[in-house]
């Protein structure tokens, strides 16, 4: 039985509560019989999102009055819901997530035609959501983007590649970031919303990962897409992006933590039945110490993740420091549980199918996207500089 007790931390209200029973007890019922169902990739995620839009679950993803139940996204639900799927399964974890990062940018900046057009569809699970930032050559570096978005008339014209995109492939629209040249770097980008079906929108290539789910590579060939359908203003790109990974962020660190807390109850398990001579492999000391290490690593990744959901859900414009401590922490923390698990299981760990070998992989790509740890140091370091020379500029030591 995992470990509920965190649910009564102050962070949470009694619809938090609610919503976790909510979403496990939708998990257990139908996660494993939707995975049963076929083995095509991506029709799993069709029918994942197809199943949690039904059940509501996927309204979590949107804003009100869009098919979404709040006015602004509620990031201690997003991160409730990302824990409790990932605890099941992880695919389930990433089909839920893309609906929220792939419509995050048009919660936050669309147009009410923009939400009204295509909000609901993902509400309803009955359309995919994708955001498609990185290209070959601007991975960690955002700024760096070279997709091209020129004005013709009430148009832009796109061209360009993005790479490593989620859902690439089975999205029935794309968040394109691109350059509109407003002023070099970051201050030239522009955000559009680009349906599957535009003319020159394709896939060159599909991407194989060890933790199997859907990516690809994709080409704009002269895609006509409107000017109305740009989020926010031209220039605006580069802030819709860093502001929708400000929400998502601390996201990313409730799936690292749904996934260790899988690995630890894998490993108590495993510990308490399985013997040494004598002993059982729970009654010795150094697993035991694992045990404690990890039950740590734990609850120390789950203050980080709801300190930082709950300081956006009180109104904080912005929490770059909060969610980069709250996903370093969570993911390499979880990197580290999920290896102890496997320890512990000594050579069943490393059987193909056992759980703990499907967390080992779940787990890795989880420190490198939405920010690799280290971009994350640096967003960390940055704002302990800014507050010391702030503390300084306002009279303090
Ligand atoms: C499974 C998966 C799903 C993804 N889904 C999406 C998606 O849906 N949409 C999307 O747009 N992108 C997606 N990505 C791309 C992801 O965001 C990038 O892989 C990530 O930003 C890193 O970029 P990169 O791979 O080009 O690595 P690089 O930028 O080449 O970086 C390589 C490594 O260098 C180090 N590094 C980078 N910059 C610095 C620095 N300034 N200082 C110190 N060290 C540094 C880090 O360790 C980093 O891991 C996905 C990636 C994966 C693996």
């Amino acid at each position: 039985m995992p470990d509920r007790t965190f649910l009564d931390w102050p962070f949470f209200e009694k619809t938090h509560r609610d919503l976790a029973r909510t979403v496990d007890d939708w998990a257990s019922g139908n996660v494993h019989a939707i995975m049963s169902s076929t083995d095509d990739l991506d029709e799993r995620c069709i029918r994942l999102a197809a199943a949690m839009g039904q059940a509501g679950i996927c309204a979590h993803a949107v804003v009100a009055p869009y098919g979404g139940n709040t006015d602004i996204l509620d990031v201690r639900s997003l991160c409730i819901i990302r824990e409790t799927l990932a605890r099941h399964d992880g695919l389930a974890d990433f089909a839920f997530a893309m609906q929220g990062l792939g419509t995050g940018p048009i919660s936050l900046f669309g147009s009410d035609e923009t939400k009204a057009r295509f909000l609901p569809p993902v509400a309803s699970g009955k359309s995919l959501a994708a955001f498609a930032l990185t290209e070959p050559v601007a991975g960690s570096d955002a700024a760096a983007i070279s997709l091209s978005a020129v004005p013709d008339g009430k148009d832009y014209i796109l061209n360009g590649e993005k790479t490593w995109i989620s859902n690439g492939g089975i999205a029935g629209h794309y968040v394109v970031f691109a350059r509109t040249g407003e002023a070099p770097g970051a201050k030239g980008l522009s955000a559009f919303v680009v349906p599957a079906d535009t003319l020159g929108f394709e896939i060159v290539e599909r991407i194989d990962v060890i933790a199997p789910h859907p990516l690809a590579r994709l080409r704009l060939t002269d895609c006509r897409v409107p000017a109305a359908d740009m989020l926010g203003k031209p220039g605006d790109g580069f802030k819709i992006a860093m502001a929708t990974l400000d929400v998502f962020r601390s996201t990313v660190g409730a799936a690292a933590l749904g996934l260790a807390r899988r690995a630890h109850d894998e490993a108590l398990d495993h510990t308490a039945s399985r013997m040494i001579g004598e002993d059982r492999l729970a009654d010795l000391q150094m697993p035991q110490a694992m045990i404690a290490d990890m039950a740590t690593a734990i609850d120390a990744a789950a203050l980080l993740i709801y300190r930082a959901a709950w300081t956006k859900d009180q109104g904080a414009p912005r929490i770059s420091r909060e969610a980069s401590m709250a996903k370093m922490f969570a993911t390499e923390e979880a990197q580290k549980i999920i290896d102890m698990a496997v320890q512990l299981h000594g050579g069943e760990g490393v059987r193909s199918g056992n759980k703990v070998e499907e967390l080992y992989r779940d787990i890795r790509a989880l420190r490198i996207y939405e920010g690799a740890t280290e971009v994350q140091k640096i967003v960390i370091a940055r704002q302990a500089e800014d507050a010391r020379q702030a503390q300084r500029q306002g009279g303090g030591k």
